[in-house]
């Protein structure tokens, strides 16, 4: 069923607690997490605790959580005090767009300058 933990995915298990991961935040419906191989000092990524396998379907499933999670990112950059410098969130959606975990999760980058675009 939509939503349902999916046995085969890895952040699934990282919400059941199966997986380790250094979590920053959690809430309801989210849970936001340091990315195991970050690409900026601050690497965050917010998922919903909901499976799906990107954020195109979330949205059309559960438009409250693409709100929780954009929310939670402003909750990370504030922890993380990336505001004033600027921070990038950014949706991979689809192989072609370089999303590689089919679980939908919100990049939160910053801490360093971003170039744009970012290729
Ligand atoms: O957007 P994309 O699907 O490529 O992002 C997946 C992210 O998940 C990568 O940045 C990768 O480093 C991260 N990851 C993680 N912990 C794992 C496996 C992958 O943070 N155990």
């Amino acid at each position: 069923m939509a939503g349902e933990p999916q046995a085969d995915c890895l952040f699934c298990k990282i919400v059941a607690g199966e997986v380790p991961a250094t979590i920053v935040r959690e809430t309801e419906t989210t849970v936001a997490f340091r990315d195991i191989n970050p690409q900026a000092p601050t690497h965050v990524l917010v998922i919903p605790k909901a499976h799906y396998p990107n954020a195109a379907e979330l949205a059309a499933a559960e438009p409250k959580v693409i709100a929780d999670i954009l929310s939670e990112s402003r909750e990370v950059a504030a922890d993380d005090q990336i505001e004033e410098t600027g921070y990038r969130v950014v949706f991979n959606t689809g192989s072609g767009a370089g999303q590689t975990v089919f679980h939908a999760h919100l990049h939160v980058l910053g801490g360093r300058g971003l170039q744009w675009p970012p290729g």
